[in-house]
């Protein structure tokens, strides 16, 4: 099965180094913002649907440990979000990357349990899944367009083949994405609510929907893939 496994990695890992591109690539502010706020709508629901599942499968403390680094990042932006402001939001954020990164590496795990063939639908969902994630990576790297941004958005997405080849052990892979899971989720909240100064120009269709739309399709492509 390593051909299988091999072009769905590749597939996944292109897909996703394609959406951070895409969004490194769109210079109006206006649509950064709306794929912005796609990609966290998006990263919230593949938290709950995907990366949280994986971490506590049979393992329920995980849900604990979800909860609690959660609350815990939450409580730290917030006390020291009053003193230094931004510097702190981009460090959860970077540990926030850190788990997507993470979640990539998972990802490859469960492609090399694969067994073929490939329908076409899997990798509808595999792209409708990868393409957001790209651009949800980038936006939790701060959104400003540089070189470096995108060179961590697609070294992220190589770390899909190479978890092919790689194996972490459950007994850590599971309470270190179930921490991941918790920061992912509160440095979305927290993106977002940063973010609601530059979203003010919209109306509120705008400010909605593409958080919605990127929900929708985060719910769609995993039960997809
Ligand atoms: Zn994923």
């Amino acid at each position: 099965m390593m051909n299988l496994t091999v072009t769905a990695s590749l597939t996944f890992a292109v897909a996703e180094a394609a959406g951070a591109w895409f969004y490194h690539k769109t210079e109006s502010p206006k649509w950064r913002g709306l794929l912005s706020a796609f990609g966290l709508g998006f990263a919230a629901t593949m938290v709950l649907f995907d990366v949280l599942p994986d971490a506590t499968e049979h393992y329920s403390v995980g849900y604990l440990l979800a909860v609690c680094a959660a609350v815990a990042t939450f409580a730290i932006w917030k006390r020291t979000n009053r003193e230094s402001g931004e510097q702190v939001g981009a460090s959860v954020n970077a540990v926030a990357v850190g788990g997507m990164a993470l979640h990539n590496f998972a990802e490859g795990a469960i492609l090399a349990s694969l067994t073929g063939p490939l329908s076409a639908l899997f990798m509808v969902g595999a792209i409708l899944h990868k393409l957001p994630e790209g651009m949800a990576t980038y936006t939790l790297l701060g959104g400003r367009k540089c070189a470096r941004n995108l060179a961590i958005a697609i070294g992220s997405a190589i770390l899909i083949p190479i978890g092919v080849l790689v194996r972490i052990p459950e007994s850590i892979a599971q309470p270190v994405m179930a921490v991941m899971a918790g920061v992912i989720l509160a440095a979305v909240a927290t993106t977002v609510a940063g973010k609601k100064a530059e979203d003010a120009a919209l109306s509120f269709a705008h400010k909605v929907a593409p958080y919605l739309a990127g929900a929708l399709i985060g719910g769609v492509s995993c039960l997809l893939a």
